[in-house]
């Protein structure tokens, strides 16, 4: 399938973090489709292997996405919710959602009218606490009848769009660019000298806790995290503050979190610029001062992994509509399978 089509139909999945089955069946079903033999562990993460090479590679790619999850139902049925990953208040109000309830369902959430507004409400954004899920329920027991409870989960609700100059937008693009890219490297995996891991995971939205369980289990020689990255070159990111360009291809993320997640070994970095000018693929690196990838655990599972960050440029992270360039997929893409070639050579 092309990278688009495949980013498409990912985009548009449901995935909350800890409810990740939705895009996991999917993966797996591309997986063993390929030829790798597939499990899922206890917490959810898919776990795909091919090959059987000296070395073990492993390429994490986060399944969940960012959400909230229901915290209480008012006598007259709206939904009280918390927020489950990073959010910024400012995309939720009036935003449209999916109640994962016995069935899917719709929700909006509430934006009150301006006409009924005091000067000074005009100027402040409500807080999540303040705001609240409307499924069209008459009252709490219609409420409840749809299944709805503490603990429902609810997802952003947005369709893909094809977007001018080869670019793509649309909810969940962290991370299903990297679930994407893991499936389309599936495809074009024929055989290999490594064993090669493609690996879903859960739950790195809160705690990048999927990939560690994985990792410890797989103890691979080589462990690389395929995420998203803010991309800089937008009237509101300068590229001063934020280094990576948009279409400049994939970024190596060398520091994490101002070092207090992943620091990558410096001749880990060195030899990873090397192959991408071998191969040709444009690559840039990255030192971030928050946030942090599957990448920032793996490096300190057992006694320690030889560990890797490559991050698709995407504007407008973790809100309803993300945007990224197919172009850097396709370059992320290719230096990832220039990497599982060469690592045997790697000393
Ligand atoms: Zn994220």
């Amino acid at each position: 399938m092309e990278l688009r089509e495949l980013l498409r139909q990912l985009s548009e999945m449901h995935a909350p973090t800890g409810e990740e089955d939705e895009v996991a069946d999917f993966m797996a079903k591309e997986f063993s489709k390929n030829g790798f033999e597939v499990k899922k562990d206890m917490l959810g993460n898919v776990i795909a292997k091919k090959g059987s090479g000296k070395r073990k590679v492993l390429l994490a790619a986060h399944m969940d996405e960012v959400g909230l999850a229901v915290m209480g139902i008012t006598r007259e049925g709206f939904l009280k919710f918390t927020k489950v990953g990073g959010i910024y208040d400012g995309i939720l109000s009036n935003m449209r959602v999916v109640i994962h309830a016995k069935k899917k369902i719709r929700g909006i959430i509430g934006a009150k009218p301006p006409h009924l507004m005091k000067d000074e409400e005009l100027k402040k954004l409500p807080e999540y606490d303040q705001m609240y899920i409307d499924i069209g329920a008459k009252d709490k027991a219609a409420a409840e009848a749809l299944g709805i409870k503490p603990g429902t989960r609810a997802t952003f609700d947005a369709t893909f769009a094809d977007m001018d100059g080869g670019r793509g937008a649309g909810k969940s693009l962290d991370n299903r660019i990297g679930c994407a890219i893991l499936v389309k490297l599936a495809e074009e995996i024929k055989k290999t000298d490594c064993t090669v891991y493609l690996v879903g995971t859960v739950r790195e939205e809160t705690g990048l806790y999927g990939a560690g369980t994985a990792a410890f289990g797989i103890d691979p020689d080589l462990a690389i995290a395929v995420d998203t990255t803010p991309a800089a070159g937008t009237p509101d990111v300068s590229e001063d503050s934020t280094p990576v360009k948009f279409e400049h291809g994939p970024s190596l993320g060398v520091l994490d979190a101002a070092g207090r997640g992943l620091i990558m070994p410096k001749k880990l970095v060195d030899w990873i610029g090397l192959v991408a000018k071998k191969r040709r693929i444009p690559l840039q690196y990255e030192v971030s001062e928050r946030g942090a990838t599957d990448a920032s655990r793996m490096q300190y599972v057992k006694t320690g992994i030889l560990a890797a960050s490559i991050g698709v440029p995407t504007r407008y992270l973790h809100s309803l509509n993300e945007m990224a360039s197919f172009k850097d997929l396709e370059s992320a893409k290719n230096l990832l399978k220039a990497i599982i070639e060469e690592f045997p050579e790697y000393e």
